[in-house]
């Protein structure tokens, strides 16, 4: 009887013991399953990181599309397109269209994609009565200034741009020679000029070397380089101005304030 009470004791135990390193081994895989959780997460936070990065939100940017073509995005993805009608890079929705003038490889509005409420400025508006206007646009403030003043451009029928996106000033030239404005935009601060250089239509690259030492600005790049095409890299080379940025077709840059 003792014997028998005895075995029934060791095998309650033995019950309990068992019963005790299940709930351990559960317990082991509840931490181990919060733990996978924890790595989700953190995966998944650094990953929005990089996507917000490769996204440039943090930064202006810039895409050169050629000739005289130019796509610009602001850091909150405000889309701003100048003179339409080379290269590629139309589909991003665009919520302004700046035209220089009339001549169409610059006026191709048409390949734009455009948001609903896309603003459009052409030089109609932007040079109305010989008043140069200002506009702001979603945060973009846009100066029209002076342009053409040579044979093929009118300076009543044509504009340049000084487009302010996050606080970085881009002077985009237009079809033109040097005009008298030129000289004030020294004071201005001035971080990308976009000179035109073909020295068929506009200036050659030597007189648009020459405004870019008047203008001062931090970078001084060359566009409108050949009649007709996306770029002449030649031409480009002959473009011997200070601070000089040479920007390939396709190529987007990150705008800075340096
Ligand atoms: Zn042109």
């Amino acid at each position: 009887m003792n014997l028998k009470k005895y075995i029934c004791m060791f095998g309650l135990l033995m019950l309990l013991l068992l019963l005790a390193s299940c709930q351990t081994t559960t317990q082991n895989a509840s931490t181990a399953e919060t733990t996978d959780i924890t790595d989700a997460s953190a995966i998944k936070i650094q990953a929005s990181q990089e996507t917000t990065e490769n996204n440039g939100d943090s930064a202006a940017k810039l895409l050169y599309q050629g000739h005289a073509s130019l796509r610009l995005t602001s850091k909150d993805g405000t889309v701003i397109y100048v003179d339409p009608y080379a290269g590629d890079g139309y589909d991003v929705p665009a919520d302004i269209i700046l035209v220089t003038h009339q001549h169409s490889d610059h006026n191709q509005i048409q390949l734009v994609t455009q948001k609903p409420d896309c603003t459009i400025i052409s030089n109609a508006e932007a040079l109305a009565g010989g008043t140069h206007n200002s506009f702001s646009v979603k945060g973009i403030d846009i100066q029209s200034v002076e342009a053409g003043n040579n044979p093929n451009h009118d300076i009543t029928q044509c504009v340049g741009y000084i487009i302010t996106i996050d606080g970085i000033k881009v002077y985009v030239a237009g079809d033109t020679s040097k005009t008298d404005q030129m000289s004030t935009f020294a004071d201005m601060g001035l971080n990308y000029a976009f000179l035109p250089c073909d020295g068929t239509y506009n200036m050659d690259a030597k007189t648009a070397a020459e405004c870019a030492k008047l203008i001062n600005a931090k970078h001084n790049i060359p566009y409108h380089t050949h009649p007709g095409e996306l770029f002449d890299e030649q031409v480009a080379e002959n473009f011997d101005a200070p601070n000089r940025l040479i920007i390939q077709p396709g190529d987007e840059i990150v705008l800075t304030g340096d």
